[in-house]
């Protein structure tokens, strides 16, 4: 916590004389270009790898960056505060790009893979079925089978999250419109690099390679 804020005493004698302009114009509002779902994990720090300044990126971040699903009537099956992210940035913000970011040594896949949740956490047993549904596809044999299978469902949890985004009613019309796109990315922490699915190569490419 001593860390935290020494942090922020750093940012305003070095930091804020060049990043008041910057804030003073995004108070009078936000015009980001996409919506960020990220895993809480410490050691994802979407700004620095993407290389993005404030106003730049909506973001959702939660245990295992997932998206539960909707039922036939637009009602998420369970928590509501990703729908409600993902309304606000299409609707309110007209966002036209939404990135589900996992990241590599997840510990929420861990978890899922293990099948091993203690009862003392059933919010975190509750939550983490969302990402179980992607588990038929890692035994099924889908994914990049030089990874690891926590890593591999990794990057199929990223896809499976991408399904239930399509579940919004509001995500699922502008997609047939054509106005909005998913992305599904995955950042490797050994390699300190982003990959983005490659649906025409089937697999994670590093980002910038794709065909
Ligand atoms: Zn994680």
């Amino acid at each position: 916590m001593q860390k935290l804020i020494a942090g922020i005493v750093e940012f305003r004698r070095k930091l804020r004389p060049a990043y008041r302009e910057r804030f003073a114009h995004l108070a009078l509002g936000q015009s980001p270009d996409s919506l960020f779902v990220a895993c809480s994990d410490s050691r994802v720090v979407p700004n620095l790898f993407a290389s993005t300044e404030p106003g730049d990126l909506f973001v959702v971040r939660n245990v295992g960056n997932l998206i539960p699903p909707c039922d036939a009537n637009g009602s998420p099956l369970g928590d509501k505060s990703e729908g409600a992210a993902v309304e606000f940035a299409l609707d309110v913000l007209g966002v036209k790009d939404i990135i589900v970011c996992g990241h590599s040594e997840c510990g929420a896949m861990r978890a899922v893979l293990s099948g091993e949740i203690s009862d003392r956490n059933p919010n975190l047993q509750d939550w983490l079925t969302v990402a179980a549904r992607a588990l038929p596809r890692l035994h099924a044999g889908e994914g990049d089978t030089d990874l690891s299978d926590m890593n591999r469902l990794s990057q199929l949890n990223t896809l499976q999250q991408l399904e239930h985004l399509a579940s919004y009613p509001q995500v699922a019309a502008r997609l047939a419109q054509g106005t909005v796109r998913l992305h599904a990315w995955w950042f490797d922490l050994h390699q300190a690099e982003v990959q983005a699915y490659d649906a025409a190569r089937g697999r994670f490419v590093v980002l910038g390679d794709e065909g």
